[in-house]
Order: C-alpha cells, then structure tokens, then sequence
C-alpha cells in the first residue's frame, strides 16, 4: 500500500469525484493514535458492503507484523483489495484502504475529526445520496 497524509488529494485510482485521503498508513510514517468508540467502528464497517475500486492485487501492509498481520488479511478479504468511501453531509468524500476499521481496533489510528463526523453522521452507505456518489465512481 501507498502511503497518504490524512486529508490530502486522493489520487490512489482516477476518479470523477474529488476526494481526500484517509487512513493510508505505512511504515515508517506517524500516525494519530486515539481511541475511537464502538458505536463509529460499527458505523464504518457498515460500508463494507461496498466496496469501491476492488482490485485482486496483493498490497504490502509494512504497519501489520506477524499474527497481527494474519488477522489484518483475514479482515481485507486475504486477496486483493479495496477501499470503503465516506460521504460527509456537505459532500465531501473521504477515500480510506480498507484495512482502515483494523488499524483503528488494532493500532488505535485516529482518524482526523472532520471524517469521524462524517462516519457518525453522513448519509448511511444504503441511503440514495450515498449510493448516487458510488455509482459514478464505480463508471470510471
Ligand atoms: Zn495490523
């Protein structure tokens, strides 16, 4: 995986929607940590059930060792990858790895405020404004 400072331009694919990065983590770069509550770790997995640009490539997690780095392949699916996007309630779009739910429970990552907002009170992954966004992403 690439490594992105939180909240810059995501240009991981191209894409028609502007969108920030969050959650691309790498060795040997900081990151936040903090504790995020379970109702948002909850909130965010609702996501999972979709995915937007799903690849079967293999990324690299330099920030996963060992059995840690077992149960972070069992939670991205083992092959390939994806990303999970976050509407914010003034449009913006956060683009994140989909490993972001374990760097949160298992490296206590804190993501930046403004997307924790957006997890705890944007559109819900299955709402139409959500879905509107996902659908021309995924025409790319
Ligand atoms: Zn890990």
């Amino acid at each position: 995986m690439t490594y992105y400072a939180d909240l810059t331009k995501y240009e991981y694919f191209p894409s028609s929607v502007p969108a920030l990065n969050v959650g691309w983590l790498e060795r040997p770069h900081e990151f936040p940590t903090g504790r995020v509550s379970k109702s948002k770790v909850k909130k965010l997995l609702a996501y999972y059930d979709y995915p937007v640009n799903q690849t079967r490539g293999f990324h690299t997690r330099t920030i996963c060792r060992g059995k840690d780095r077992r149960s972070s392949e069992f939670l991205s699916g083992i092959v390939g990858s994806a990303e999970i996007w976050v509407l914010a309630n003034d449009g913006q779009v956060f683009a994140c790895p989909k490993l972001i739910a374990h760097y949160i429970v298992d490296h206590s990552y804190l993501p930046p405020p403004e997307f924790l907002e957006a997890v705890r009170n944007g559109p819900r992954p299955h709402t139409e404004p959500y879905q509107e966004i996902l659908a021309s992403v995924n025409c790319e």
